[in-house]
């Protein structure tokens, strides 16, 4: 018969438009494949040279592929959801089979969106479900689909407005996403209290440390670093102490007095707060120049009345502590030197660069820039 249709014979379970079908999706081994699949994307020798930034990026963009070809028909196991998110673990902080990397932000921060104080990379299991429950809200409200149809048919629904939405008889991927939607309905508040959980931040975790404002203006890879100094979550040498990492003394080797925490680093010390003096010099605000990081963010968040004029300063102090981070690992690791002064104009070039190149309508001129960032604003 297939030799007369011109079709070729196949047995269940085969791949149709590369979703398989006949196989029994509820067991983890059926899912090996999408796991291979997935891994082969997020593979350890891309990590390596990517930044933070383009390993979120490219998560991202493997997480938004994917759904659209197995998340919305098929309910994922936890086993393979937590098999998943083990793989994005290791591969968003440069880990390998064989060499384990610190997770330096906690799983519920990283998945939390971007308003609530989190990268904003999204819960595999919210989109599974919220993908799945889609087909079951479209059977209700659209009518004389065909494919509405063929499923009423096959599972004998007669009045949309019933609470019967499946046989129980009639096994298959209908019957699974029913149960998915029907789960949803009796469980709301245990889901709700769990996406909380996965997909936002837990109250406690909201109040540690200050909200911060994502910007186009600069790199993903700054917006990253900066979400992690708020939190206190970037490789100090007290952050590395805590976890077991550094066993000598946590002291600062730039200005050997203070322990080295996040705000040390990228505000108290000699070095930061002469490259920020140097910044705020050029932006001609008085801004203070002791505090932590909280406060600094804080400071930036409510700077003015003119939302333009503070989207540059944010550009410009994430930018300047980027550069300052950058500047204290390059003197550990490389042994290079740099002035406050080289930095501060190493910032002024750079964030000039980025804005100009980022934002669509820029007439923005190097002169004017140099002299002050707000002027023709
Ligand atoms: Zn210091």
């Amino acid at each position: 018969m297939g030799n007369t249709l011109g079709c070729k014979p196949a047995v269940i379970p085969f791949t149709y438009l590369g979703v398989p079908v006949g196989a029994n999706m509820k067991l983890k081994k059926n899912w090996a494949p999408i796991v291979e699949k997935f891994h082969n994307k997020l593979s350890s020798w891309k990590a390596k040279n990517l930044s933070m930034g383009g390993r979120l990026t490219l998560t991202k963009a493997v997480l938004g592929s994917l759904p659209s070809f197995f998340f919305s028909l098929l309910v994922a196991p936890n086993g393979v959801i937590g098999k998943l998110e083990k793989i994005i673990r290791k591969f968003l902080w440069g880990g390998t089979e064989e060499k384990r990397k610190i997770n330096w932000v906690a799983w519920e921060k990283v998945v939390a969106p971007k308003n609530m104080g989190g990268l904003g990379l999204g819960s595999l299991k919210a989109v599974n479900l919220s993908l799945i429950v889609k087909w079951w809200w479209r059977l209700r409200t659209e009518e004389n689909t065909l494919w509405g149809k063929v499923i009423k048919g096959i599972h004998n629904i007669r009045n949309k407005a019933s609470n019967y939405m499946a046989s129980s008889s009639i096994p298959g991927v209908w019957k699974r996403i029913v149960g998915a939607g029907d789960e949803l309905k009796k469980n709301r508040s245990q889901y709700i209290r769990n996406y909380r959980k996965e997909g936002t931040l837990r109250s406690q975790a909201l109040t540690d440390s200050v909200l911060i404002d994502w910007t186009h203006d600069v790199p993903i890879k700054v917006n990253c670093f900066i979400c992690r100094a708020s939190m206190d979550r970037i490789p100090t040498n007290c952050a590395l102490q805590k976890r077991g990492i550094l066993t000598g003394s946590s002291r600062c080797e730039y200005c050997e007095t203070e322990d080295e925490n996040t705000s040390h680093a990228l505000i108290k010390c000699p070095l930061a707060q002469n490259v920020w003096q140097w910044v705020f010099h050029w932006c001609n605000i008085s801004a203070p120049m002791t505090g932590d990081i909280g406060e600094k963010l804080t400071f930036i968040k409510d700077w003015g009345n003119c939302s333009r004029k503070r989207s540059n300063l944010l550009a410009i102090c994430y930018s300047t502590m980027w550069s300052i981070w950058r500047v204290r690992c390059d003197r550990i690791f490389k042994k290079l030197r740099c002035s406050p002064a080289t930095v501060a104009d190493n910032v002024i070039s750079i964030v000039f660069t980025w804005i100009k190149h980022r934002r669509k309508k820029c007439h923005y001129q190097w002169t004017q820039w140099c002299i002050n960032p707000f002027d023709y604003l």
